[in-house]
Order: C-alpha cells, then structure tokens, then sequence
C-alpha cells in the first residue's frame, strides 16, 4: 500500500503502493518450526478441502488495480506464501502475462518472490533470469543451523534442496538475496553464519530477521499500545524479567526465538566482520539501512522507519490486511473484489495503524539517542514495559541499543571516509563541531588567565 507522496511523475504527483500478495495464502510443501503464516491456515478459516489459491479474476483484479494505484516510474510486484512456487511455473507466465497486459508505456514492472528454494528447477530459474524476477531464498546458516527448524513435513532438514536452489540460481544467473532467521541457535553463531553466506552461498545480499514470537501468536494480534486494539492477551513484563528470555520454563517467547542480547550480539559480531573486510562487496541490508540513517535519510525497513503502514498484505482471496505480521481478522482492510487497492491504501484506519508506531514510543523511546535509528522497531515486538513500568518497549530494545551504541563510532568514520555528513549519533559532524569550539573556548580562556597573570615576570 502507499504512502509515497513524493515528486511529480509524468505531470502528476507521484504514488506509490506496495503488497506482499499470498496467492497460495499460508500453504507451504515444508513445515519450518517458527513459521509465522502456517497457523494462518486455521486463523483465516480457509474452507476446509479448498486449496488457498488466487483465482485467475481476483489475479487479474490485483494486477490491473495494483498497476492503476501507482504514479511512478517502476512498480515492483512482491509475491510470498506460504511457498509460491507451489502454483507452479504456468501460473507465474500467466501474472507476467497479465502484467504485460495492464504495462501503462515507459513504465518498468519488476517483481520479487520469496521461497524456500525447494521446488526451484532449471526450468523456473530460466523463468526467473529471463523475467528479471529478484528472488529472496530462506536459509538459516550451514546444514546443522539450517536443518534444525528448516524441516519438510516428514521432519527431516531441507538443506541439500535449499543448497541445489543457491547452485541453480547462480547457474541461471538468477538475482537473489538471502533472508535468514536470527533465532535461538543462529544467534549464538554470527561469524559461522555470515561467513558461509559470504563464502558458501555468495550471498549477493544478506537479510536477517529476528525471530521474536509470544506463546500467543497463532490466535492473537499482536497489540499495538493507545491504539485500542484488544488481541494480545498476556500480561506485559518488564524489561529485565527473566521470563522473556526463549527457554525459561516461565517464558511468555517461544523457546527458537533469539534474545534481546543475543540479538545485540549477534548485530555486532557481523557488523565487526563486515566492517572489517566487506564494506563495499557485501551488501547487509540492516547495515546499509543504518548507515543511511546516520546520513539523516529515513530508514528504508519499515521495521525502523518513524512510521510504517506502507505494505500491505493481500490473501488469496483478495482480503486485504494491515501489514504481512498483522494478517488477523481485526487487522482486515477489505477486499480488493469490493474496495479498489488506492482506497485502501488511504483507509483511515490504515492510516492510523501506520502514526500508531511513532504515536505509541515509550517515554524511554522518546529520550533514547538512537531513537533516529530504531523507531522504537515493529509495534509487533512492542509487548514489554519499561523497567519504570511503561507498556510498550520493543522486546529486542536492549539488544538494538547495544547494536547502535557499538556500530556508531565504526558508522561515523564509515562515513566521513566517504565524504558523506554525518547527521546522527556521538560522532555527528555537529557533536565535533561542539566538541572543537569547546576546546577552542577552553584554550583561549587559558591563554587569556595567562597574560592576565604571567606566571612569571615578562620585563625586568
Ligand atoms: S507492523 Fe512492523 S512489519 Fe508491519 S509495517 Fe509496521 S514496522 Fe513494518
Ligand atoms: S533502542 Fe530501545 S529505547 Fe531506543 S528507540 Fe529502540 S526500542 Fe526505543
């Protein structure tokens, strides 16, 4: 969905949307431990017997609206599940079909797809190259880190598939990116981790998310605090309380989800390698996106950004809902069949649901100096008080403030070695500037209470 006001494009102003769209919804032909969507399944109650599947007029319904919504020189098309290469190549003919169709002229449509690798053949990745598809592969790390929530139905680790998927699409020449999940184990693991991304995989660019799940997550939203919402539940802890950390026997986390610290610590053990020997040859989105943030640009992740609101997530049956994490019945916009995407986009609800995460920051948020950084993260992982009592703190708070304290001095030289500003943080070109006229200030006043009174006797 939108939010994008930005320049005139072709003498009007410009507009952008962005959908996840879930054709297949949450099928999936594997069964990965902490999977977010599976639990959807029952949640949207999909009709028992009938396959999840987009049919080919709310396709063509998505497509031509999603193309009519924008006023920019590209529209990207997202695609995830579930897995949706379980619809098979002919059906993604049949949307690059329908996108030609809708193509207004001098515009690019692009598209991305995220799978878990495992139905990629030769066939699809010739499609993939030749369709200029970006595709996002899930991969947790090397085969013992990978295997151990990345597993098919029968249980057993999917990581040779996922490894003849890197082949292939290297084969084809396929653009991809990796997304791996930041959990329990993979945190303890940073350098095994991104170093066989770096020199197994080749990953031309690394995402990483942090796995954070309450015990309620497969039938309750998550809250979003002053915003009147109702789903969550459970009795929100203070920062500190060991019964947030993953494992405890009390815990409220999902024993696979990562820590506050390890998540920290994991941020900057990678963070250390990359600065150390990939600047510039290895693309960390969560590295990348920061360093812009120090520049005094917006965040480009929604996940840190001051508001969000802008990506919709869309069903099967063309149910449109507030964000892919917010894919809940109270969460629902409309659907595409009665309501056109613009409008929805530009519901007010919607609306309200994107100001909700800067309307919402703790206190401790507001005062934190790397608020320019962080945003308070996703109002999803809000679910913890302030050891003051405040609701609403992001559950990984403690581990992104130890990231950005750590990465700020590295970010600052990072960035004057570029010639770029540096607009944020301890080392901001206005800090040095302060820094510099103090001492200026400090030495005259010093040389002034000298030739005020000469330690010595200048004239005999
Ligand atoms: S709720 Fe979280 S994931 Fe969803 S749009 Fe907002 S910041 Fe992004
Ligand atoms: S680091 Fe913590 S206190 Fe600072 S903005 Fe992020 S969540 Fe809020």
């Amino acid at each position: 969905m939108i939010l994008t006001q930005g320049p005139q494009f072709n003498g009007k102003a410009s507009k952008r949307l962005h959908v996840m769209a879930k054709p297949i919804g949450a099928a999936c032909n594997i069964d990965c431990t902490y999977c977010y969507y599976l639990s959807k399944q029952d949640l949207l109650e999909y009709k028992k017997g009938c396959s999840p599947r987009m049919d080919d007029e709310t396709l063509e319904t998505y497509i031509r609206q999603y193309i009519e919504g924008q006023n920019t020189p590209e529209i990207i098309f997202s695609w995830q599940g579930g897995e949706p290469t379980m619809l098979g190549l002919e059906y993604f003919e049949k949307i690059v079909l329908l996108q030609k169709k809708y193509q207004p002229s001098g515009i690019k449509i692009s598209n991305d797809l995220q799978t878990n690798g495992t139905l990629l053949n030769d066939e699809w990745c010739e499609f993939l190259a030749t369709n200029s598809f970006l595709v996002g592969l899930s991969i947790d790390g090397p085969e013992l880190l990978h295997n151990t929530y990345r597993t098919n139905k029968a249980g057993r680790g999917t990581f040779n598939q996922v490894m003849q998927a890197v082949e292939l699409l290297h084969k084809h020449s396929v653009k991809f990116a990796t997304l791996t999940c930041v959990n329990n184990l993979t945190s303890q693991n940073p350098l095994e981790v991104y170093r066989f991304l770096r020199d197994v995989v080749k990953s031309p660019q690394m995402q990483f998310i942090p796995i954070v799940e309450q015990k309620t997550f497969r039938t309750d939203a998550p809250q979003i605090v002053g915003e009147g919402q109702t789903g969550q539940t459970n009795e929100q802890l203070r920062q500190g309380d060991k019964r947030l950390i993953p494992g405890h026997k009390d815990s409220v986390v999902e024993s696979w989800c990562v820590s506050d610290e390890a998540w920290g610590n994991f941020l900057i053990a990678v963070f250390d390698e990359w600065a150390r020997h990939d600047i510039g040859k290895v693309f960390v989105q969560y590295f990348e996106a920061s360093i812009e943030t120090w520049m005094g640009r917006q965040n480009p992740l929604c996940t840190l950004g001051e508001v969000c609101g802008k990506g919709l997530a869309m069903e099967p049956t063309g149910d449109v809902f507030a964000c892919d994490h917010y894919v809940y019945p109270e969460f629902k916009i409309g659907n595409i069949n009665q309501r056109s995407l613009d409008d929805m986009a530009f519901d007010k609800k919607q609306q309200e649901f994107g100001f909700a995460k800067s309307r919402s920051l703790t206190s401790q948020c507001q005062k934190c100096e790397y608020r320019f950084a962080c945003h308070g993260e996703c109002p999803k992982n809000r679910f913890i008080r302030t050891r003051d009592g405040e609701l609403g703190l992001n559950y990984l708070c403690a581990g992104w403030k130890k990231f950005f304290s750590h990465a700020d001095r590295s970010i600052a030289y990072i960035l004057r070695a570029m010639k770029h500003p540096v607009k944020h943080g301890k080392y901001s070109d206005s800090e040095l500037q302060a820094a510099r006229e103090k001492a200026i200030a400090e030495r005259a006043s010093l040389a002034q209470n000298t030739s005020t009174a000469p330690a010595y006797p200048t004239k005999f």
